[in-house]
């Protein structure tokens, strides 16, 4: 039987290999050993265990120090560290638990450094900064690529649970080993060695004992210690709601600019964002990133400078009728925070189509921008949706693709859309309106190559070999759990700054003699920014740029 890594061996990583483990120049160490204590250590000694949270960072001054992986009675050997050379990856920012072991193999000196210290380092040393991130990040890809975790997954890639796991750990960038119980026969002794059936799959085995039945992503980040204790009597400067690109953003900022922040997270770092294969216009990337790269990037620099962050937790509730405000995680922990940034997002409306999440990105989109058009140039496209998203998006393709057509389950376009749209619509003979017309299927490996749609007076259903469907059925805001705690407009997006009438701030009882800030609620000191802001514009760059500059307002605020 053979556990699998989660993705594939990245091919570049070798090449990489002077960055994944460099050697400090004597300068550089001498500047660490300022921060630190050196001591010396014998053969043998082990300097951490695997599966211990908060361990130091340690930097070889003589001698050498091994990291392997345990695995029951057997060793992996992973890396041999000597002098200038350090130990660590990215786990060290948030103080998880440790996925290695480190050993020293050659007695020596070491210069040891705690968790504070360390971070304290890399924000005020940018040279070394750079080498140790760098470092740390490049070594966590590495173990993912190699699946050295302390999990074992084991599951069927038909199976939504097991997609669902998956989902989490790798978003989460926590490397794992994936036992296919769909290629495997002998699995089964695996099995019941750990008395599972395959009726409990997905199973996950954590640190080779603790072994959870299909687990909610919850229960998954407690037994792999994502998150620290919260400390219910701590007043933080700042809660941030959300870890999409506004939340992170607002993050990054906060933290850096010395203020105490936390960020309350449901599923993992990146939002939206994080499930999107390639970002192509976020500034800086002209090749691109995933958003999953962007994501991880922006939670490893929020961490540096210090940000708390509680992983598969929801924020509940906020209360803001006293100060200091409390936002409820969860099952009743109360946070006390001087500061809110609501950062929730949106969720895109989806039909219900079984694989629709396999094609996003992949030939189905959520916006019909020039990016989009250009994918799809010459070609027959769908629109779905009759509002005026949806009308805008089928004359701006008309213009450089083959066929729209727009598809609609009612009997027509909705009231609501312009005029001007539906007699663009009607005067252009490249966009055929369908009603009563709904997407059952979707069919493809790679990409999206054809589309099965159903009349819904007659029940007949057609298959088009159509490769782009633009979904423009709106977007309902993260917004249920505030309980009208903010003001929203009539779809339940937040209202901030000057779209608030004075009426609104007169009946949410507004205290103060100075109209809310640029991107703060109807209560002062709470913000809103990114995709769950009313009149905000839906992409990554201006989540980022609301999330960053709130900030600004936020210290404002504190020194009210
Ligand atoms: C498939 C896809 C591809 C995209 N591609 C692009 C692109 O190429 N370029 C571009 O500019 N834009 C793109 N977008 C749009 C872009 O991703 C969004 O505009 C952006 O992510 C919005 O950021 P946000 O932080 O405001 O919200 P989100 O990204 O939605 O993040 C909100 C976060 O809040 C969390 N949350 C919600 N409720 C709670 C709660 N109660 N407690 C705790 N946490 C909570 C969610 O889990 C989520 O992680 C794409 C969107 C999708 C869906």
């Amino acid at each position: 039987m053979t556990a699998t890594p989660a993705t594939p061996e990245p091919l570049t990583l070798t090449a990489r290999i002077g960055q994944m483990f460099p050697t400090l120049t004597p300068a550089q160490v001498e500047r660490i050993a300022r921060q630190g204590r050196r001591r010396a250590v014998r053969r043998g000694e082990v300097l951490f265990e695997a599966g211990t949270g908060n361990v130091p960072f340690f930097v070889v001054a003589t001698g050498q120090v091994e990291i392997v992986q345990p695995s029951g009675a057997a060793e992996t050997l992973i890396a041999v560290h000597g002098p200038g050379q350090f130990t660590g990856e990215v786990q060290m920012l948030s103080g998880r638990r440790a996925l290695v072991l480190a050993r020293v193999s050659e007695a020596g000196e070491v210069i040891e450094l705690d968790r504070a210290r360390l971070l304290a380092l890399v924000q005020i040393d940018s040279e070394l900064s750079e080498i140790i991130l760098r470092a740390f990040i490049l070594r966590r890809v590495e173990l993912i690529a190699h699946g050295f975790g302390d999990v074992v997954l084991i599951g069927s890639n038909h199976c939504a649970g097991t997609l669902r796991v998956k989902e989490f750990l790798t978003r989460n960038g926590h490397p794992y080993a994936f036992i296919d119980l769909d290629h495997e026969a002998d699995v089964q002794e695996l099995l019941d060695r750990f008395q599972v059936s395959t009726a409990d799959v997905p199973v996950l085995i954590c640190r080779g004992d603790v072994v959870l039945r299909n687990p909610s992503n919850q229960q998954i980040a407690e037994c792999l210690g994502f998150n620290a204790t919260i400390d219910p009597a701590q007043l933080r400067d700042l809660v941030i709601v959300g870890a999409g690109p506004a939340g992170l953003a607002a993050a990054v900022y906060a933290a850096s600019e010395g203020l105490d922040v936390l960020v309350i997270e449901t599923s993992a770092p990146g939002g939206q964002a994080g499930s999107s294969s390639k970002i192509e216009n976020y500034l800086g990337f002209p090749t691109g990133i995933s958003g999953q790269a962007l994501a991880a990037r922006a939670y490893t620099q929020a961490q540096k400078f210090g940000a708390q962050a509680v992983i598969a937790q929801s924020a509940t509730r906020l209360d803001c009728e006293r100060k200091p405000y409390t936002v409820e995680i969860g099952a009743g922990v109360q946070v006390p925070t001087r500061t809110v940034i609501i950062a929730t997002g949106a969720e895109y409306r989806k039909p219900s189509i079984e694989n629709l999440t396999r094609f996003e990105g992949a030939g189905v989109y959520y916006g019909a921008t020039f990016m989009e058009a250009q994918l799809c140039a010459g070609e027959e496209v769908i629109v779905v949706g009759g509002g005026n998203s949806a009308g805008q998006a089928a004359v701006f393709l008309a213009q450089t693709t083959r066929r729209v057509h727009i598809l609609v389950r009612s009997d027509g376009l909705a009231e609501s859309m312009s005029r001007y749209l539906i007699r663009r619509i009607e005067e252009n003979p490249a966009i055929i309106l369908r009603t009563q017309t709904e997407i059952i299927a979707l069919e493809g490996d790679n990409h999206l190559e054809g589309v099965r749609w159903r009349d819904r007076q007659t029940g007949n259903s057609e298959t088009h070999a159509i490769r782009h469907v633009f979904l423009m059925t709106g977007a309902a805001p993260n917004t249920q759990w505030l309980d009208g705690r903010v003001v929203r407009d009539a779809h339940g997006f937040i209202k901030t700054g000057s779209d608030l009438s004075r009426d609104e701030l007169s009946a949410a009882h507004w205290p103060l003699g100075r109209a809310p800030h640029l991107l703060e609620t109807s209560v002062p000191g709470v913000f809103a920014a990114g995709d769950v802001r009313a009149g905000n514009i839906k992409r990554v760059a201006s989540a980022v740029g609301e999330g960053s500059i709130t900030v600004s307002f936020i210290h404002q605020v504190l020194h009210e």
